[in-house]
């Protein structure tokens, strides 16, 4: 099975490559979307309740309120949170710059805090060591699908007062200490990306158990008005107030019937993402230069992604050539991710740039992504665990 890589020009693991992350659509999220297509609602709509309050009811929350997107979910709970020009909020730099660009959309300041080496979760001694009089909140994420140290986030929150975000984009399905992601922190976002655990297109949402917080996100998502088309419509009136300047990042109808179709078959996929992770887990067991990401016992993890860190001292190639050599062996691995301060905007707006996260500037250098998706099959889990071992084998020192 080993021999000579693709790369170099032997056959490789795989003819048509496997992605690293795929939506899965069935027929009935299919008919799902067309009854509401054929319906009076295209927006604004009875499916925008239906699949809120199926959304709260899943991860244990009050109130949830859905928005175009992840990234807009984000805006609208720095927006809730009263972030503005002059705050500061500390985030993690081991994400999607969405978790701090939200930030910059208030006028507030994103703070790095440094990642555990073993998790590349925030590091809860790193945020009380970023904390300023003008921090106002943290933005804790779930990288990777694990949920943070939530309790040791809520007593730093606390005797602080400041508001815990959960950016749980990754992590939708798990649980920390027996509580669900969503129910773990002031707000928790979510995103409906295709490449997320359960897809609208695009879409997000957050959810909340202080019905201000979401009458708030409500009205941000709605221009700054109020009250909605619909409940002008029942009253019977078409009189309307603008509070605040908003913005319109509404979720349409249909796409509420995709979610609410998808949000059935979530655990499900959960359960298989779980059993993937498994089967890595005891192939890299065997391989001493391919280390998974550590996962703590008091967790349900979610598997948004399955990352691995190479063991570079132990190898002739940089991570960088084991990438090319897994996508040449036809396997979309991928890189999770650059941190945010590496980024152009962060370092010549906030003077960001390499040394300010020492722990998550290392794992970068070693991280891979490999595939996992539910439809993934047992036999395409065992390419790329065979792709992985040929690659190491053929760079051993
Ligand atoms: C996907 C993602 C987002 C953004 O979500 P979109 O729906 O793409 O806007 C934000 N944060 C994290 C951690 C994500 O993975």
């Amino acid at each position: 099975m080993s021999g000579k890589l693709a790369i170099d020009g032997g056959t490789p693991v795989r003819d048509r490559r496997l992605p690293y992350g795929r939506q899965w659509l069935d027929d009935d999220d299919i008919a799902a979307v067309v009854e509401v297509l054929r319906s009076d609602w295209l927006t604004t709509g009875p499916k925008v309740d239906e699949f809120e309050q199926a959304f709260a009811v899943f991860v244990g929350a009050r109130e949830a309120v859905a928005v175009s997107n992840g990234t807009a979910a984000l805006h609208a709970a720095m927006y809730a949170a009263d972030i503005g020009p002059g705050d500061e909020a500390i985030v993690s730099p081991m994400t999607f710059a969405a978790s701090a660009n939200c930030v910059v959309y208030q006028g507030g300041t994103p703070v790095f805090a440094d990642v555990d080496a073993d998790t590349l979760l925030i590091d809860p001694v790193q945020v009380e060591a970023k904390i300023t009089p003008r921090t106002k909140a943290i933005v804790a994420v779930d990288y990777t699908g694990q949920p943070c140290d939530y309790d040791a986030l809520r007593d730093i929150a606390d005797r602080l007062g400041l508001t815990l975000v959960a950016d749980a984009c990754h992590a939708i399905g798990g649980s920390y200490k027996g509580r669900p992601v969503g129910s773990l922190a002031d707000m928790s976002t979510f995103s409906f990306h295709p490449v997320k655990h359960i897809t609208t297109g695009e879409g997000g949402m957050i959810t909340t158990d202080d019905p201000e917080l979401a009458q708030r996100m409500r009205v941000f998502r709605n221009h700054g008005i109020t009250t909605d088309h619909r409940q002008r419509e029942r009253q019977g009136s078409w009189l309307y107030g603008m509070v605040d300047l908003g913005y319109n990042c509404r979720l349409t109808d249909f796409q509420c019937a995709l979610g609410l179709s998808q949000l059935r078959k979530l655990p499900g996929w959960v359960a298989r993402r779980q059993e993937i992770a498994t089967r890595y887990d005891v192939a890299f067991a065997k391989m001493p230069t391919v280390e998974p990401l550590r996962v703590r016992g008091d967790v349900s993890h979610a598997y948004h992604l399955y990352v691995i860190c190479l063991d570079l001292t132990r190898l002739r190639a940089t991570r960088t050539e084991v990438f090319a050599a897994l996508r040449a062996e036809g396997i979309g691995v991928n890189v999770h991710y650059i941190p945010v301060h590496y980024h152009p905007f962060y370092r010549e707006r906030f003077g960001a740039g390499p040394g300010l996260c020492p722990v998550a500037e290392a794992a970068y250098e070693q991280l891979i992504t490999l595939p996992v998706f539910p439809r993934m099959s047992n036999d395409d889990v065992a390419d790329v665990v065979t792709a992985v071992h040929k690659v190491v084998e053929a760079y051993l020192r």
